[in-house]
């Protein structure tokens, strides 16, 4: 189990919603995470996202 969130560098690009739909959604032009805590079977799909996040904006935490 982990947790993760989205802080304030966020620019709204969408790419951790086109790669895991099922935990990050955009809303107001940003990023919310909608899975809390990310279930494992998510969490391979979510280091994909905190990778390709070109901002840094996605915190991963055990
Ligand atoms: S990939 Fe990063 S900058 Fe882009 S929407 Fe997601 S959190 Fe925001």
């Amino acid at each position: 189990m982990a947790n993760v969130t989205i802080n304030d560098e966020c620019v709204g690009c969408r790419t951790c919603a086109g790669i895991c739909p099922e935990v990050f959604e955009m809303k107001d032009g940003v990023a919310v995470v909608i899975m809390d805590p990310i279930e494992d079977d998510f969490l391979e799909d979510v280091q994909d996202a905190v990778d390709s996040c070109g901002f840094g904006a996605i915190e991963l935490t055990d």
